[in-house]
């Protein structure tokens, strides 16, 4: 096979399944915030692998551990005893959630729902209706994204996730986002958990109310149910806190059940986990919520391998060492600060938690734009194409909705050479006809 390492730009389209809009752009190497592509050109990378890249690109600590561990061992598989995956759970259950709980590892964010909502499942079986039935009912959220598993994708109470592919998974009950009368509503005596991310990234960066949070907390505790939280793009610092929904309602007030993650994990490297507090199933029960998924009831050939495990152990370290959720949510209110104060027209909203920032554009003056309409792209689309061409990568989020996902770890200088590229920008596209 001497053609092996060939290469021509139309094989992608040839030999790789379309089912990705992707832009013009093939990233060669990174460092830091900076991405170069395959003819140079150097771009400020907030799309960060879509927030999966918590330390930047090429970080030496990571790099390290991922080589030193690739020569000596990559993988073994869950029929051994794993010395990585005991200490990545520690730092998951005594420095992040800071909980009492236990953990598993999967390779993606996906399949940490997946996981999840077996959870939910063997619950139901386990503490059924009062006539011994199962409970089975998971209420999830519109404008949820869970994955593109089925049961994650089922999850995802978004229709075009799911259409075309029915029939779904049955047992998922859709309702309004931080509408409590409405999740009150939707509790029936199958529901066995309420099931959402703290704060919605691929709709938007749209968080949940703490009004919500408490609902959740209180229907939970009143109908016996599963909170599930979908941390696979809020959690582990991202939001300028350890724990997604504590940068809305701080401290251990709310008590989710079960916590999934992934993305920001192994800063880059497949991996996810999901977390499960370790409470009694009931008053008096001996058995315990995290021992509920016990021997043979689930599993992964490659999650939690010894790789994954020294890239997330690398990833959080740096983390933890450095307080980058604390030094990014100051950073962050200061990003969201500025741009505020430029009072640009195209901006409407802006969502700032630690480096998720979702900024709201006026998608009506954009559509109405000659060019914009010409262009035949969603205006979340077009304006990250041009903030692209202009040297900043920032990630759609909904229609009208661009997300700032930069590394933790950015400098206020990086951030300022971001938001000077931004403003010109945005201003080239308000002054457009
Ligand atoms: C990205 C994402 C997922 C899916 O993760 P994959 O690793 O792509 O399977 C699930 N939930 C949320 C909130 C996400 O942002």
């Amino acid at each position: 096979m001497d053609r092996i390492n060939d290469f021509e730009p139309a094989w992608l389209d040839q030999y790789v399944m379309p089912n990705y809009g992707r832009f013009p752009l093939w990233p060669e190497r990174g460092e830091g915030p900076y991405l170069w592509d395959s003819e140079g050109k150097k771009y400020l990378d907030f799309a960060s692998g879509v927030a999966s890249c918590p330390l930047g690109h090429a970080h030496p600590e990571v790099a390290g551990a991922i080589a030193a561990q690739a020569h000596k061992l990559m993988q073994a598989s869950n029929w051994y005893c794993s010395k990585g995956q005991a200490q990545l759970a520690r730092v998951l259950v005594e420095e992040i959630v800071k909980v009492p709980g236990k953990c598993f590892f999967s390779n993606s964010g996906a399949e940490a729902n997946e996981g999840m909502i077996k959870l939910a499942r063997k619950y139901g079986v386990t503490r059924p209706q009062a006539d011994g039935s199962p409970r089975y009912e998971i209420i999830t959220f519109t404008g949820s994204f869970h994955g593109r598993t089925f049961g994650a994708m089922s999850a995802t109470a978004q229709e075009k996730i799911h259409g075309g592919f029915g029939p779904i998974v049955p047992g998922f009950v859709y309702a309004p986002f931080n509408d409590v009368e409405a999740l009150k509503k939707a509790v029936t005596e199958k529901t066995v958990a309420i099931f959402f991310e703290p704060v919605q990234g691929e709709s938007g960066v749209n968080p949940a109310t703490p009004e919500f949070l408490r609902t959740v907390q209180s229907l939970c505790k009143q109908h016996d149910l599963l909170m599930l939280l979908d941390e696979v793009q809020c959690g582990l610092g991202r939001t300028g806190d350890s724990c997604g929904w504590r940068s809305i309602v701080p401290g251990d007030e709310i008590q989710p059940d079960s916590i999934s993650w992934a993305k920001s994990i192994g800063s880059g490297y497949p991996l996810g986990s999901f977390w499960i507090r370790n409470r009694a199933l009931a008053d008096g029960d001996e058995r315990r919520l995290c021992d509920l998924l016990g021997p043979g009831t689930h599993g992964t050939t490659f999650g939690g391998s010894p790789l994954a495990c020294a890239a997330g152990l690398a990833t959080l370290n740096v983390i933890l060492r450095d307080q980058l959720a604390e030094s990014s949510a100051v950073l962050g209110r200061k990003i969201a600060g500025e741009v505020a104060s430029w009072k640009q027209p195209l901006i409407t909203d802006i969502r700032a938690f630690g480096m998720l920032i979702g900024f709201e554009l006026d998608e009506a003056a954009l559509l109405a734009k000659a060019a914009i309409k010409a262009s035949g792209k969603i205006a979340s689309i077009y304006v990250a194409k041009a903030m692209l061409d202009a040297g900043l990568l920032v990630v759609p989020a909904g229609p009208k909705v661009v997300r700032w996902l930069p590394p933790m770890n950015l400098t206020e200088a990086q951030a300022a050479e971001a938001l000077t590229i931004f403003k010109t920008i945005l201003g080239e596209l308000s002054a457009l006809d």
